[in-house]
């Protein structure tokens, strides 16, 4: 069964515009070839799978003063010295290849210095087979069984694929068969050995998820692009000796008969916006060797060429393009189906870039070195698009790509516009000679990569159910076994279904014609034949009910695999889902586990934390429990304290009132004393006055006193004498003892016998003023009372010390005088009790006091006082000048009557140090007032310190009166 082919042409889908969102970055690999024989210094490392890094080779380093530094460049995959090209393939080119089958476009470019290694990548060399052989092999190990006949897919000039009918095409095939003398199978035939091993066959590779019912072919064009012109290497050129013999850049050929120059090929846009070379050779190939042949026959034209016209075929782009037809099997699945809409056709090109290297480095002359300008120029352009895109793909910009500029960008233009799998590989050569270009062309392979290219779209299926091609072998087979089994085939058909298919007619009648005139045979032959025919017209009938009807239900159950399949494919998807869910959840539980790890030490953390917290707030609360109780106790002993100093408060207080009630007692009976002094005088007055009356009258005063004082002494009982008294009754008695530097002595008023009287101790009593201020205004009677005299030693007597019980004496001539027990100084000398205070410093003074003779105590005691009948204290004390005095009281031992030791202070001795200047100022101020009198301060001074007294009882303890510095200095008693 053929089927006619249709008429007309249907109207193409429109174009196929990238509707994908999708995007991949343009894969750059890297390969590094091996360092050639010739070269010694390497500038290249392999440092990962992923990363180059390259070091300016020495010469360099030193031309740049080092400033060259290693710089890293880092890739898809980088392939080492090491790698093999299968290795390569499988990476590289494998992809693409499979996407070519999946109706996906793929470029795939190789870029780099020459010598590099981009043909050794490309093409390979016998036994080291490249990306281009092996990608070719793949594709027929992949379509090999599911190819259509020759010249059934036919390239339509325009960068599409019709579908010839069987017909047309067989009548091509058979034009072919004459045309050609090559055998008809290439299997067979001798490779050349220039291309021999290319692929062995252990390393072949293929496709999975062929779609087995469509029909595939495969199409191969080679051109070439120097000097930005397209030469087409598969164009069989016709020997025309007419044409000028010129080559494209217009030189005239060396050599007319020899070579016809190739004409360039211009570049078109097909209507789907692909570009194409117009009039380009496609040729069909139906192997891998035959593939190979056809590029191995354009490579070879282009070595011609390039020899012929004296060109460098490292300056220019070779483009290999593989086309895959594939049309979809009919619903019988035996033939293409007839529809130019469902022809898919998909390309890889694979480009063999020329080498990326300045016109500099070329030995390019003249007009070469045009060309070789040129070359570089549209490597230049590639460069350029390639930063035009990456700039409008990051920024957003949209700038016009310049695709237009070179015929290789030009043909690229809807690998990187539209959409396919675009892939580069950047071969170097780490020789230190190339490293200024290596450097370039790794740039410019970084910067390619951040370029993205829509990711092409599966396309969908033609509407019939899938497994056509088989169920039409299998129905093939059982069709064939049958006939066989019914006999040798009739009218070509199988043989044993004729023989079974004859056995179901109704035998034939005799056909032998016994006369002329046997009309009975004839008729009844005819009538056989009718039957048979009707039987036959039935049983095709049957036949062909039958068919439809299994067709039917094969299509039903065509259309129930289908709908089952997309069910199927629907679940696939489902699961996919599910599984990504169930891969994001247990994400989510691993990341959950590791968070709460986390926190899980965290706390462990806070709970140490906590505890050392704690434990510092026991110990503190311990400590402020101890401070506490410490507090509590300083609290108590402080109030013990204060309940102590209460009670020594009150004691003191009790001791000094009772002092004070003493001393009032005394300066009673001393105020009673001075009235009786008055009295006395009084009476002597009166005596004087009436003297001159009646002399005899004189003898009766005594009796008075004696009937007055007594009863007044007795009731002032005070045992310590005035102060102002003692001093008074001391100064007449002044004897110094020492010829001291510095002897303070009283005023010498006081030190004139007989110049102390009563009456003025009495008016000094009254009126509280120092006796020496109011000397010069005595008062006439006064002077006049003194001129007349009481005795010496009666005025020194009286107002001395006054102890108690003492019984009161009469007296004859003057006041009742209390008689002192004083030892006898002829027997055996002074005694002297020495005391000294331990409190007192030893001064370096070179008067020293030296009693011969004397107990030396620090404390006064009654048994030394029993033994002696002088005492000295020796009193320092800090003089208003700032320096220490020492002061020596004197006084005299009485024994008392109670038993007791009376001491009387006589007189003071004054040592004191001082400041040579100082001092003469002080003397001067001290000893004299501004009146040139002497100031008082000073005797009141004396008078005051020495006159303290003690009497001391047997038994009794010393009383404060004892403390001669404990008094302060008064002026009035
Ligand atoms: P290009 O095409 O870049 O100018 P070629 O492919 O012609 O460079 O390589 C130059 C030379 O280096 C060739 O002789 C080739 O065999 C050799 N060569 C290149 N790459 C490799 C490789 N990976 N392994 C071994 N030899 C290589
Ligand atoms: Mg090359």
């Amino acid at each position: 069964m053929i089927r006619q082919a249709k008429g007309k042409t249907p109207r193409r889908l429109p174009p196929k515009k990238a509707s994908n969102s999708q995007k991949d970055p343009v894969g750059v690999y890297c390969r590094v070839r091996p360092l050639g024989a010739e070269d010694e210094e390497c500038c290249i490392e392999v440092i990962s799978n992923t990363t180059i890094q390259l070091h300016a080779p020495d010469g360099l380093k030193a031309n740049r003063n080092g400033e060259f530094k290693e710089t890293q460049y880092s890739f898809k995959k980088v392939f080492g010295i090491k790698t093999t090209q299968g290795e390569l393939f499988e990476d590289v080119a494998k992809p693409l290849v499979e996407d070519i089958i999946h109706c996906k476009n793929g470029l795939l470019f190789t870029y780099g210095v020459t010598g590099s290694g981009k043909t050794h990548t490309m093409t390979g060399s016998p036994g080291q087979g490249g990306l281009l052989p092996r990608s070719l092999d793949m594709i027929f190990n992949s379509i090999g069984p599911y190819q259509a006949k020759r010249y059934v897919f036919k390239p339509d000039d325009k960068n599409g694929m019709e579908v010839q009918n069987q017909v047309d095409a067989l009548l091509d095939r058979q034009k072919r068969d004459s045309q050609t003398t090559v055998p008809k199978t290439p299997t067979t035939r001798r490779i050349d050995p220039e291309f021999a091993d290319m692929i062995s066959p252990e390393e072949a590779c293929k496709a999975d998820g062929v779609d087995e019912d469509s029909s595939y072919s495969v199409f191969v064009s080679y051109i070439e692009i120097y000097n930005n012109y397209i030469y087409d290497l598969l164009e069989e050129t016709p020997i025309d000796p007419i044409k000028p013999k010129w080559n494209v850049a217009g030189t005239p050929l060396r050599n007319n008969t020899e070579f016809i120059p190739p004409q360039s090929k211009i570049l078109r846009e097909d209507q789907n916006h692909n570009m194409y070379v117009a009039g380009c050779t496609e040729v069909e190939v139906k192997s891998t060797e035959e593939a190979f042949e056809v590029f191995w026959r354009g490579q070879k034209k282009r070595r011609i060429a390039n020899t012929q016209l004296n060109r460098e075929s490292s300056r220019s782009h070779s483009v290999f393009i593989i086309k895959l037809a594939q049309a979809p099997l009919d619903a019988d699945g035996d033939n293409v189906l007839q529809d130019k809409n469902q022809v898919n056709v998909s390309q890889l090109c694979l480009v063999d870039l020329a080498g990326s290297e300045r016109t500099s480095r070329t030995r390019a002359e003249g007009s070469r070195l045009r060309e070789a300008g040129n070359i570089n120029q549209s490597l230049m352009t590639l460069r350029t698009c390639i930063e035009v895109l990456r700039e409008n793909q990051m920024c957003g910009t949209n700038k016009m790509v310049p695709y237009r500029d070179s015929k290789v960008t030009h043909l690229f233009k809807n690998y990187f516009d539209g959409e396919g799998k675009v892939r580069m590989v950047v071969c170097v050569n780490p020789k230190a000679d190339d490293y200024e270009e290596t450097l370039l062309v790794m740039r410019f392979a970084e910067m390619t990569q951040e370029v993205e290219v829509a990711r092409p779209v599966d396309r969908p299926i033609c509407g019939f159910a899938a497994g056509r091609r088989q169920r039409n072998q299998a129905f093939k087979e059982e069709l064939t076994r049958r006939l066989e089994e019914r006999g040798g085939p009739l009218d070509g058909e199988s043989p044993t279904v004729l023989n079974q298919l004859l056995q179901s007619f109704p035998p034939l009648p005799p056909c032998e014609i016994s006369g002329p005139n046997d009309d009975v045979t004839l008729p009844r032959l005819i009538e056989a034949l009718e039957k048979r025919h009707k039987i036959r017209q039935m049983m095709i009938e049957e036949y062909n009910k039958t068919a439809n009807m299994l067709k039917s239900v094969l299509q039903e159950q065509d259309s129930n695999l289908l709908s089952k399949e997309n069910f199927i494919q629907e679940q696939r998807g489902k699961l996919g889902e599910k599984d990504k869910m169930l891969q994001n959840q247990k994400n989510e539980i691993d990341r959950l586990e590791k968070k709460s790890k986390m926190l899980e030490y965290k706390i462990d953390i806070l709970q140490k934390t906590t505890n050392i917290y704690e434990e510092d707030k026991r110990s503190l609360q311990h400590e402020l429990e101890s401070r506490e109780q410490r507090l509590q106790r300083e609290m108590s002993e402080k109030r013990r304290m204060e309940a102590r100093m209460q009670g020594i408060v009150t004691d003191s207080k009790l001791k000094w009132e009772k002092e004070c009630e003493r001393r009032v007692n005394a300066k009673q009976l001393e105020m009673q004393n001075k009235l009786w002094v008055k009295d006395e005088k009084l009476k002597q007055l009166k005596a004087i006055v009436t003297e001159g009356k009646t002399e005899n009258r004189q003898p009766q005063r005594p009796s008075r006193e004696k009937d007055k004082v007594p009863a007044k002494r007795s009731a002032s009982p005070s045992p310590v004498p005035s102060p102002y008294h003692a001093s008074q009754s001391s100064l007449s008695s002044l004897e110094p003892i020492y010829n001291f530097s510095q002897t303070v002595r009283p005023d010498p008023h006081f030190l004139r016998p007989g110049s102390v009287s009563v009456a003025s101790c009495i008016s000094e009593w009254e009126q509280g003023v120092p006796q020496s201020r109011r000397q010069g205004s005595q008062s006439p009677p006064d002077r006049r009372k003194r001129a007349q005299g009481l005795p010496d030693s009666l005025s020194r007597r009286r107002g001395r010390c006054w102890a108690r019980e003492v019984p009161v004496q009469p007296a004859e001539t003057g006041p009742p005088v209390r008689p002192l027990h004083r030892r006898s100084h002829s027997a055996g000398g002074e005694r002297w009790v020495d005391h000294k205070p331990n409190t007192n410093v030893d001064l370096d003074t070179v008067l020293q006091p030296n009693l011969p003779n004397a107990i030396k105590v620090n404390a006064p005691s009654e048994k030394a006082l029993s033994k002696c009948d002088k005492y000295v204290l020796t009193h320092q004390e800090v003089a208003s000048d700032g320096e220490i005095q020492t002061k020596l009281i004197k006084g005299e031992v009485f024994k008392t009557r109670g038993g007791g030791q009376a001491v009387q202070f006589t007189d003071i001795e004054t040592l004191k140090q001082e400041n040579p200047v100082a001092a003469s100022r002080k003397r001067r101020s001290s000893e004299t007032g501004p009146d040139g009198e002497p100031k008082e301060g000073d005797w009141t001074d004396v008078e005051t310190r020495c006159s303290v007294a003690v009497e001391m009882r047997a038994g009794s303890n010393l009383g404060p009166g004892y403390q001669h510095h404990g008094y302060p200095k008064r002026r009035k008693p």
